[in-house]
């Protein structure tokens, strides 16, 4: 499928910043739409319905995989965790560029469908820091947080499958890294052929 808009996947392991720097990226770039999650975890502390995640039961997330609704969907940290096609769909066709946040195994799932994905890897800068963020953001019980840093273990082995990796170290760098990926896909030939028609037809370039 080659959808006019980009799709970039973002994974990390939790407490590595993915959430932060998406956040930051969207609100210097509105041409930039997350797309939102479905997940049965519980909600955090100020989380809404529909804005991080639409938090459905068990049984509601059996019937959408029954229903075919997920483009992707896996198991991470004792939860469900999926992508819906409505998520992505309407969107990217209407030329958006959408981001999705998601764990390592749905971002190759993603890949496979949507070769033109371009994947993201968020690494923290050490195991040390790594859990100092999950305990800092404090919304982690500690046998969670010991889960996610277990988790992170076999997550980052991962990271070699990704287009791109940026190391979270300085907050601003990391968001600069990003914000560069997401540009360079705009420079594109193809990209720039479609967003500056007239100055292509007016060069003669086919
Ligand atoms: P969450 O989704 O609820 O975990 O929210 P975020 O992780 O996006 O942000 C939590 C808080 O940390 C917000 O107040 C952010 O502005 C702040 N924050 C994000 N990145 C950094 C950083 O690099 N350094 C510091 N000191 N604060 C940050
Ligand atoms: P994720 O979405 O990957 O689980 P978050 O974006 O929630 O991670 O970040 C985890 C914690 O680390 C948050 O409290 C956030 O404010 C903090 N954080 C993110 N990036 C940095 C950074 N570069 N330096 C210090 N703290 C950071
Ligand atoms: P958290 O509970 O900290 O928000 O997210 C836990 C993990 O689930 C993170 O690695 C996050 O990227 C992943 N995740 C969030 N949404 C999705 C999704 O739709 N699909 C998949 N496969 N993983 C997701």
């Amino acid at each position: 499928m080659d959808y006019p808009g980009n799709l970039f996947v973002v994974a990390a392991p939790s407490g590595a910043g993915k959430s932060s720097l998406v956040k930051a990226l969207l609100e210097l770039d509105s041409h930039v739409q997350p797309s939102v999650s479905h997940t049965t975890r519980a909600p955090r502390g100020q989380e809404k319905h529909g804005r991080e995640y639409f938090f459905v039961s068990g049984s509601e997330f059996d019937a959408m995989v029954a229903n075919d609704a997920f483009v992707e969907w896996a198991h991470v940290h004792n939860q469900r965790y999926g992508t819906s096609k409505k998520a992505i769909e309407e969107r990217m066709a209407q030329g958006a560029d959408v981001i999705l946040e998601i764990d390592f195994q749905g971002a190759l799932q993603i890949k496979n469908i949507f070769s033109n994905a371009v994947c993201i890897f968020i690494l923290p800068p050490s195991w040390d820091e790594l859990r100092a963020r999950l305990e800092r953001r404090g919304e982690d019980a500690p046998d969670i947080i010991e889960l996610r840093m277990k988790n992170a273990q076999a997550e980052v082995i991962h990271a070699d499958k990704f287009d791109f990796v940026i190391i979270n170290e300085l907050f601003d760098r990391a968001l600069f890294d990003l914000k560069a990926i997401v540009h360079s896909q705009r420079l594109k030939f193809s990209a720039q052929r479609r967003a500056r028609a007239e100055t292509f037809k007016a060069l003669h370039i086919p």
